[in-house]
C-alpha cells in the first residue's frame, strides 16, 4: 500500500506508505528499488520517528500531557516532531548546529517550534549537551534523543520495514541504507534478518565518517558535505550495531553530488545528498551481486532516499560539486 486513498482526521495519518520506486541503472538482473521518503507530509523519512517516539513517550509517561520536547537535531527530526508535537499538545524546542540547512530550520519554526543554534565546531554532540542542559532546567521536558532512543529503531523495524516486504511480497536480497543515527537502517535490517538471517545489510557513511571504525575498518576522519549521515563522535552512534550490517560501504561527496544530478536528470527523483550516497552503494552491491561475488537470497536490493532536493536549493546542491556547500 502506498497511497493515501481514504479520507483521513490528521495529517499523522499521513506518515508512511511511501512509494517503493524501482531504479533503472543497475545491471543484468538486479533490481533496486528505492522507498521515498520525501512522500512524508514533513518531507522525510523523520516523520515516521517524529510520531512514534513521542506517541510511546506520551503512553508511557516520560513526557507529561502538555510538557515540551527538546531534540538535538540536523533538522528533519526536528520537521518531523515539530508536526507530531503540535498535533499530540507538546511544546518542542529544538538544538541545531549552525552548519545545518536554513530552510530546515525555517521549517521547524513554522511548525511553531523554537530552533537554537549551536556552533558549528562543536559538532553534534554540543547539540546533544546543550539540549540535556536545557532540560534539566525545565520540569516538564523530556529529551526524545535519537541517537540512543531504541524507539527510534523500532519505528522503522514497526512501519518502513514492513511496508517494504509487503510491497516486494517477502522477496528482499539486500537492503543498503545511509546511517546518521542508524535508526533506519537498524530497524529495517533487524527486521529483515528475521524474514530470511541470510539477507545482506549494507551500512552507508560518507568518506570522512568513522562508523567503519566500529566495523574494524580504517577511516580517515575528516569533514564532509553530505548532509543527515555520518558520525563524528561517539555520541552519535550508539544505535549501531555492528553485528545487524555485512559491510559497510564509504561514498565520497564527488560520487554522491553526481549521482544525486543523475537521479534528477535521468529517474525524476528530486533527492538529497544522502539519496545519492545510498543510491552509489545499492549500485556497489548490485554490482556485486551480478558478478557473482555476492550470493543473496533474491536479486532485489532496497534502499531509502530520505529527504528531497528542495531542502538544499540555498546550498547550490545542483550547481557544481564546488559550488555546492555543506
Ligand atoms: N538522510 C538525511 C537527509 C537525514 O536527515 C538522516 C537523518 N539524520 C538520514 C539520512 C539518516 O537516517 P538515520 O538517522 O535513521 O540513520
Amino acid at each position: 500500500m502506498t497511497t493515501h486513498e481514504r479520507p483521513v482526521d490528521s495529517v499523522l495519518e499521513t506518515i508512511g506508505r511511501t512509494p517503493l520506486v524501482r531504479l533503472h541503472e543497475t545491471p543484468g538482473t538486479v533490481r533496486i528499488y528505492a522507498k521515498l521518503e520525501s512522500f512524508n507530509p514533513g518531507a522525510s523519512v523523520k516523520d515516521r520517528i517524529g510520531r512514534y517516539m513521542l506517541e510511546r513517550m506520551l503512553e508511557r509517561g516520560d513526557v507529561p500531557a502538555g510538557g515540551t520536547v527538546i531534540e538535538p537535531t540536523a533538522g528533519n527530526t526536528g520537521i518531523g516532531l515539530a508536526i507530531a508535537a503540535e498535533q499530540l499538545g507538546l511544546d518542542a524546542i529544538f538544538v541545531v548546529p549552525e552548519r545545518f540547512s536554513l530552510e530546515k530550520q525555517q521549517l521547524m519554526s513554522a511548525l511553531g517550534a523554537k530552533v537554537i543554534n549551536t556552533p558549528t565546531e562543536d559538532g553534534m554532540g554540543g547539540a546533544i549537551d546543550r539540549a540535556n542542559q536545557l532540560a534539566e532546567e525545565l520540569d516538564d521536558a523530556a529529551v526524545p534523543q535519537q541517537f540512543s532512543n531504541p524507539l527510534n529503531t523500532e519505528a522503522h523495524y514497526e512501519t518502513t520495514a514492513p511496508e517494504i516486504y509487503e510491497a516486494l511480497d517477502g522477496e528482499v536480497g539486500a537492503v543498503v541504507a545511509g546511517c546518521g543515527t542508524a535508526g533506519t537502517l537498524m530497524g529495517i535490517a533487524r527486521y529483515a534478518l528475521e524474514q530470511d538471517a541470510a539477507t545482506h545489510v549494507t551500512a552507508v557513511e560518507p568518506e570522512g565518517s568513522v562508523y567503519g571504525e566500529l566495523f574494524d575498518e580504517d577511516r580517515e576522519e575528516d569533514e564532509y558535505k553530505t548532509e543527515g549521515i555520518g558520525t563524528h563522535d561517539t555520541g552519535t552512534n550508539e544505535l549501531f550495531d555492528p553485528e545487524l550490517v555485512d559491510d559497510i560501504q564509504a561514498v565520497a561527496d564527488s560520487e554522491a553530488h553526481d549521482e544525486l544530478k543523475r537521479l534528477a536528470r535521468e529517474e525524476g527523483h528530486l533527492v538529497a545528498s544522502s539519496a545519492g550516497a545510498a543510491s552509489v552503494a545499492a549500485k556497489r552491491v548490485a554490482r556485486r551481486i551480478d558478478e557473482g561475488e555476492l550470493e543473496t537470497p533474491h536479486d532485489t536490493i532496497v534502499t531509502v532516499f530520505p529527504d528531497s532536493s528542495e531542502r538544499y536549493l540555498s546550498k547550490g546542491i545542483y550547481r557544481s560539486f564546488e559550488e555546492w556547500t555543506s
